[in-house]
């Protein structure tokens, strides 16, 4: 089989003015159809067993409430509900497991979920932050109950992935590593959050404009010992395209050329610890254009291109020093 990858796109889960929305897939399908080098895979819904591998009967039952009475907002990020969205989260978690169990089970090279609702805020016990369930703690969660022993969950998203933090927080077979713009939504996410996970929750708060050159360093001095070290079987990546400099909602510096040059060093990692098994899911990112750069970049870093497609997307801001901040990190982490 060729890099699969799964298209989840909820077009009744919108709520007007809402960021996150169908629209953040407009520019999606052209790129994807294009391609002749990876191959679609139809999502079926996840099962309520599988979504409580993550989730609580408490949650998921109200949650389903929720969405039947909808529309609604249940937060204040804000996150809404609309009357399809419970089931357009089970496909959207389901569309993720397509995709990592064919990787998991060795069918597939890789993948990529190209889903939404999104998933990592969303936490064992409440959705939140735009995410319902967490599609990425769904899917690490089965391949663990298919005989993976060690997952590694690399988070590069803008925001910090709570709920996967939260969900993985006593699971001593889950590394986490999130890098995010701190000081904002949703507040978690420093250095020393779970410090009885030292060495396995890993993350990486960072100031306003950190791009390209932070990224290198921190694939160099944190996600490589990091992996060396925990020896994963499988890699899953949150990947949010709102760590580009251009998206509306925050204040990173990444390119599409970034992109790739992270997505195609975690292709290494997964080449070099767990016989090339990486599955891609999407979180965040409220540019279309981002979006669809974005996922380009993953593709071509999956599919083994040596070089970055597009550019022309270079970031107007200079970028900050992250080296007192990954010294922070590699000293508490012992890295
Ligand atoms: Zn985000």
């Amino acid at each position: 089989m060729k890099t699969v990858y799964t298209l989840v796109s909820s077009p009744t889960h919108a709520y007007a003015g809402h960021p996150e929305s169908p629209q953040r897939f407009a520019r999606l399908e052209a790129c994807l159809s294009r391609r002749t080098d990876i191959e679609r895979l139809e999502a079926a819904p996840a099962r309520l067993d599988e979504i409580s591998r993550v989730h609580t009967p408490r949650m998921i039952t109200g949650l389903e409430a929720a969405c039947r009475q909808g529309p609604g907002i249940i937060d204040h990020a804000p996150t809404y509900v609309t009357r399809t969205s419970f089931d357009d989260a089970l496909l959207a978690s389901g569309g993720t497991l397509a995709c990592s169990r064919l990787v998991w089970e060795g069918a597939a090279p890789n993948g990529f979920a190209l889903v939404r609702p999104p998933g990592h805020h969303a936490e064992p016990g409440r959705a939140m932050g735009f995410c319902l369930f967490n599609n990425a703690a769904v899917a690490a969660k089965d391949a663990l109950a298919r005989g993976l022993e060690r997952a590694l969950i690399v988070d590069f998203d803008a925001h910090h992935g709570n709920g996967t933090q939260a969900a993985f927080r006593d699971d001593e077979r889950v590394a986490y590593l999130s890098t995010h713009q701190e000081g904002i939504y949703p507040g978690s996410g420093r250095i020393e959050d779970v410090p009885h996970a030292k060495g396995r929750i890993v993350n990486v708060p960072l100031p306003a404009f950190s791009g390209d050159a932070a990224f290198r360093r921190i694939a160099e001095a944190v996600i490589t010992p990091l992996a060396a070290r925990f020896r994963p079987q499988m890699i899953f990546v949150s990947a949010g395209f709102d760590s580009h400099w251009n998206d509306p909602l925050t204040s990173l510096g990444l390119t599409s050329a970034g992109f790739f040059v992270l997505a195609q060093r975690l292709v290494g990692l997964a080449q070099e610890h767990c016989g090339g098994k990486i599955v891609f899911v999407l979180e965040g990112g409220y540019d279309p254009q981002n979006v669809a750069d974005g996922a380009t970049a993953v593709f071509a870093a999956l599919t083994g291109s040596e070089s970055a497609p597009g550019g022309g997307d270079a970031s107007p801001h200079p970028e900050p020093d992250i080296t007192p901040r990954l010294d922070e990190v590699r000293r508490w982490q012992g890295l």
